[in-house]
């Protein structure tokens, strides 16, 4: 059979694990819970014995399975695959790349999990063949992955793509990060639900009124059956995650604009303020050639673009090995 790699997607409640070829043909795709047990050190070790254990049950060559790519919801240092901070998992300053390279006595590299997801969709979903792009994750929060000139772009702390926190707002809502006016205050599950319960007074008319605790799927649900309260909020979180999106697109140039997360699942009622917005902020030439599209791997992005980095890196060896 074919040479194989893992694409490794950790995240706070279950890792994802996949096997796929370096072709790119998905082997295996499965999940185990977390050990978050002493601070998450356990978690390389549960993972290679799950991967291996994988491995002799689909009957696999084990000296075909020549490394791994993980991914972590946090602050990574590619060069080293130093975990800077995971609040999820409660990594910080964690050695990553060193601590599966020796449990799985294989090549590994580590990066964010926003960031293998958008090499996930450019290597086999929505993005397939781009040399430039940039894939928005719209959940909780608010992130993006970037690819360029085929790779991921991580920049020199590994926080590029942090696009939840890019300003849409001077002096606007309070975000986490500690600023005031960030898009995720606005655009994200949460954002969208705090802006409703802070105006919802103001509009007795609304349905939302007869739900105790608003969800983000309650608003689009609202919305779907008239309720204009519910579509004003979606319109405005629409207008400024066009309004980044443009200016994103201004300055990468991206050939696709792919969105994901659980927000998207809201479709064409979010898609169309968004595109509304991103035209009219967008330079011309830029928007022209950039295709925004849906992502298509769902919750199997990340281990596919784990797999992808692993693909990538040992194209590269030595130089590139991580000890
Ligand atoms: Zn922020």
């Amino acid at each position: 059979m074919t040479t194989y790699v893992a694409g490794i997607d950790v995240g706070g409640t279950s890792v994802k694990l996949g096997l796929f070829t370096i072709l790119g043909e998905r082997i295996e795709v499965w999940n185990i819970p977390t050990d978050l047990s002493d601070t998450g050190v356990h978690i390389p070790q549960q993972v290679a014995e799950s991967i291996y254990e994988k491995i002799d049950t689909l009957e696999l060559d084990k000296e075909k399975f020549i490394g791994a790519g993980v991914g972590v919801p946090g602050f990574v240092r590619p060069a080293d695959g130093v975990v800077k901070f995971a609040v999820n998992i409660k990594w910080r300053d964690y050695p990553a790349a060193t601590a599966f390279n020796q449990a799985l006595d294989r090549p590994v590299f580590v990066n964010n999990d926003a960031n293998l997801a958008t090499a996930g969709e450019v290597w086999r979903g929505a993005g397939k063949g781009a040399e430039n792009a940039v894939c928005i994750t719209l959940g909780t929060g608010v992130g993006a992955g970037l690819v360029v000139h085929g790779d991921i772009l991580s920049g020199k702390a590994g926080t590029a793509g942090e696009f939840g926190h890019v300003n849409v707002v001077p002096g606007g809502r309070k975000c986490e990060c500690g600023g005031y006016g960030c898009l995720e205050s606005y655009a994200s599950a949460t954002g969208l639900v705090g802006v409703a319960t802070e105006q919802l007074h103001e509009h007795k008319e609304s349905s939302l009124h007869q739900i105790d605790t608003i969800s983000a799927a309650d608003i689009y649900h609202a919305a779907d059956h008239g309720d204009q309260f519910a579509q004003k909020l979606i319109d405005d979180a629409g207008y400024y995650l066009g309004y980044a999106i443009a200016n994103m697109a201004t300055v990468l140039n991206p050939e696709k604009i792919i969105i994901g997360g659980g927000m998207s699942a809201a479709g064409d009622t979010l898609l169309q303020p968004v595109r509304k917005a991103f035209e009219q902020f967008v330079l011309p030439e830029a928007g022209a050639s950039a295709e925004i599209a849906f992502a298509e791997l769902g919750n199997e992005a990340g281990v596919n673009g784990g797999s992808w980095l692993a693909v990538k890196r040992l194209d590269r060896l030595p130089a590139d090995q991580i000890e």
